[in-house]
């Protein structure tokens, strides 16, 4: 029997967010069931309800930066007990079986994943709905061990924006002798400062916005540039090895392109629903790439969240009650945190 549960949606762009009953699937063999304890309000979480991108099913709950607590486990689960900690990202389910899966990189299954919202649920029918709610109900393959984070809250972002950065840091290998650029400070970008200094890159950012000069530094880069700058801009040509792009709105690449050493990326990780302009000779001249990443796999998760515990790394975070979720969300479209709200999940009443 599926459960009726509280959580926060909306049933159409126009409407804010509200108090709604969903049905989570009853437990199945492997499913794990968790309290939400805490969820982090990403601006893929504000793009979905404003439908950027086309395709949102109603009604939808966001929310897919989620820490919990287990508190009933199906008959055939492994590895998470009741009462302990544990969390879920953006994928839920996978086929398991085919190449991507079986590699760790689930979010490419060829069946297509299931994100944990917004997404059909292959178990139950229906659409998933996020973590703005009291539960969530996943196969154990998909959830998290979450270390015991002094400031819990504050480590719910590594759900998304963490592995997001994670990933591609890794992959165009960060570390010692490296210069990597960090284009756009909000919840992904400062996230992405932290984790490229721990591992060992040098870090320049670039910001539209002038407060954030000084603060990004606080932050652990060792370079802050206004990108409305074009003095300080010129000073970076062909000076960096990569650079992580997490703008949400349309902008000029070409610009970042520029400063790239040879054999250099500007990896997008930032979703403009836009299409952007690449020049030619901005890729062609010095071999550089424009490139992408989508988010990480389950391992790899795993693996960042693990890191993130052994360098102290957690989200600078405003933690909310979710009745200022609305609120939330326009403060997030204006550049107005810093720099993820986190849900307390406790000021929604079951
Ligand atoms: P966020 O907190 O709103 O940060 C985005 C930052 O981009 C802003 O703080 C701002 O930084 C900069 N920015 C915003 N508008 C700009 C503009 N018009 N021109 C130049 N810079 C601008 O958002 P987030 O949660 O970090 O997410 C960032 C993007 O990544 C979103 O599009 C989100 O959907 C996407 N995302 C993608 C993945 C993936 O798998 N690839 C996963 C998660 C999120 P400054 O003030 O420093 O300029
Ligand atoms: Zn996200």
């Amino acid at each position: 029997m599926s459960t009726t549960v509280k959580a926060y949606g909306t049933e159409a762009v126009d409407v804010a967010l509200h108090e709604i009953d969903i049905q989570r699937r009853a437990l199945q063999a492997h499913d794990v069931e968790m309290e939400i304890l805490y969820c982090g309000i990403c601006h893929s979480d504000l793009h979905q309800i404003k439908n950027d991108f086309g395709g949102t099913q109603w009604p939808i709950v966001p929310g897919h930066e989620i820490v919990g607590r287990v508190t009933a486990v199906g008959d055939h689960v492994k590895n998470f007990r009741v009462g302990e900690l544990a969390a879920v990202g953006c994928i839920v389910d996978s086929c398991g079986h085919c190449e991507y899966c079986n590699d760790g990189i689930e979010q490419f299954c060829e069946e297509g994943v299931t994100f944990s919202f917004n997404s059909e649920d292959k178990v139950s029918g229906g659409h998933t709905f996020g973590g703005f709610s009291k539960t969530y109900v996943c196969n154990e393959r998909y959830v998290l061990h979450m270390p015991e984070f002094q400031n819990l809250a504050s480590a719910a972002p590594l759900l998304c924006a963490g592995i997001t950065v994670y990933s591609p840091l890794k992959h165009w290998g960060a570390g010692p002798g490296k210069k990597v650029g960090i284009l756009g400070i909000g919840g992904l970008g400062h996230l992405a400062i932290k984790i490229a200094k721990a591992m060992g890159a040098h870090v320049t950012v670039f910001t539209t916005s002038p407060s954030k000069v000084e603060d990004a530094k606080r932050l652990g880069a060792d370079e802050a540039v206004l990108s409305s700058d074009a003095e300080q801009m010129a000073q970076y040509g062909r000076k960096l090895h990569f650079i992580i792009d997490t703008v949400s709105a349309k902008h000029d690449v070409n610009a970042y392109l520029n400063l790239l050493r040879h054999d250099g990326a500007v990896v997008l990780v930032g979703l403009p629903p836009e299409p952007l302009e690449v020049q030619a000779f901005g890729v062609i001249v010095g071999n550089r790439s424009f490139a992408g990443s989508n988010i990480g796999g389950i391992p790899e998760t795993q693996e960042m969240l693990d890191f993130c515990f052994k360098h102290n790394i957690v989200s600078e975070s405003e933690i909310i009650d979710i009745q200022y979720v609305n609120e939330a969300f326009e403060r997030l479209e204006k550049g107005d945190v810093k720099y993820r709200f986190v849900i307390d999940m406790a000021s929604l009443q079951n």
